[in-house]
């Protein structure tokens, strides 16, 4: 799916890649190569990086797996590097080598399924970002276990959209808003000058129910929750974030986690491990990353980091407790 719609000042491109719906919005501008340049960049990731392609990267490396090692593309190596060194450093919370656990619980595609505790125990044996090898001078990477799976489904998005503003940027845009399935990043102010509001959701309401709204300049803000893929049986709330310690959907008294810094892989990357850990385990990351957070609990409650006080307003009456 693409639209383009060119109003005379301004460019708003939606299309589909990463398995979600994407926007790159740029006001007071006609610079519609920037927008399909951008656009084809986010494509060409896809490609490299889906989980379901056989033909990608990710595709041969995990058909591979076991086998022998994949030679990768520039790009693909990196993310996967980045993506390990996290690992490390959030103590395995972020695995990219969740996938078989991804498939097992198959969340928004098996319906109401909850697995055995064997077959849990089953995949978490393959859940081991330390049996991925990766040779620099190669560009090569090799996983160790048979049946091993990637998935970066928690830090692509945030890196397609670096990729973006970067192509925004060399492309002359000094003001943007790039929306990649919820994952968002602003380049400049806004047109007139005023930073750029993003709504943060209200993790129990309709999608465009906010919570709060954050003011931001340069910076990506972006969200994991346990609101996007989900079902509820027996009371309780599945949903697609999982922890590798247990094999489940995470439990972390969160329902949703909101990062705000420059770098939007670094972003997706610690929200998601930030859902896994909860609150008081992020706060480490958080200063690791140079990172601010926005904590939302399952009473709905707020809270948000020191440096976001000033930026992060409630649009119910109340206050934000800051940590
Ligand atoms: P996000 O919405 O960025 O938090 O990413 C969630 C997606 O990342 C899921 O749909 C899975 O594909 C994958 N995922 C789930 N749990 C983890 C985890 N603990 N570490 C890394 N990726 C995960
Ligand atoms: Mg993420």
């Amino acid at each position: 799916m693409t639209n383009v719609s060119i109003k005379t000042e301004e460019v708003s491109k939606t299309f589909f890649a990463l398995g979600t719906i994407n926007n790159i919005r740029i006001p007071g501008s006609r610079n519609e190569k920037a927008a399909d340049l951008a656009a084809c960049r986010v494509a060409e990731i896809d490609d490299r990086m889906s989980a379901f392609k056989p033909e990608s990267d990710i595709g041969r490396l995990s058909g591979n797996a076991g086998r022998h090692s994949q030679k990768l593309h520039d790009d693909t190596f990196r993310l996967l590097q980045k993506a390990v060194r996290f690992s490390h450093i959030c103590g395995g919370a972020f695995d990219i080598t969740i996938r078989p656990l991804v498939e097992l619980w198959g969340i928004n595609k098996k319906g109401s399924f909850i697995p055995s505790d064997a077959e849990i125990r089953e995949a978490l044996e393959l859940v081991d970002y330390q049996s991925i090898q990766l040779d620099e001078e190669s560009m090569s990477a090799y996983l160790e276990k048979p049946g091993q799976c990637v998935d970066l489904g928690g830090i692509a998005k945030g890196y397609a959209a670096d990729e973006v503003r970067r192509i925004l940027i060399e492309n002359g845009v000094t003001s943007a808003l790039i929306n990649l399935g919820g994952n968002v990043a602003a380049v400049g102010n806004r047109p007139d000058g005023n930073p750029w509001k993003v709504g943060i959701q209200n993790p129990l309401a309709p999608t465009g129910q906010y919570l709060g709204v954050l003011s931001v300049t340069n910076r990506t803000v972006v969200t994991s929750g346990c609101n996007e893929r989900f079902f509820i049986k027996d009371g309780v709330r599945y949903h697609h974030i999982l922890d590798p310690r247990t094999g489940k959907p995470a439990q972390s008294r969160l329902l949703s986690v909101t990062a705000v810094c420059e770098n939007s892989a670094d972003a997706d990357a610690l929200t998601t491990a930030m859902f896994v850990l909860g609150p008081e385990k992020s706060l480490p990351l958080l200063y690791k990353a140079d990172a601010e957070a926005i904590f939302i609990f399952n009473n709905l409650a707020v809270a948000v980091t020191k440096g976001l006080s000033n930026d992060f307003s409630l649009c119910r009456q109340g206050r934000a407790v800051i940590l």
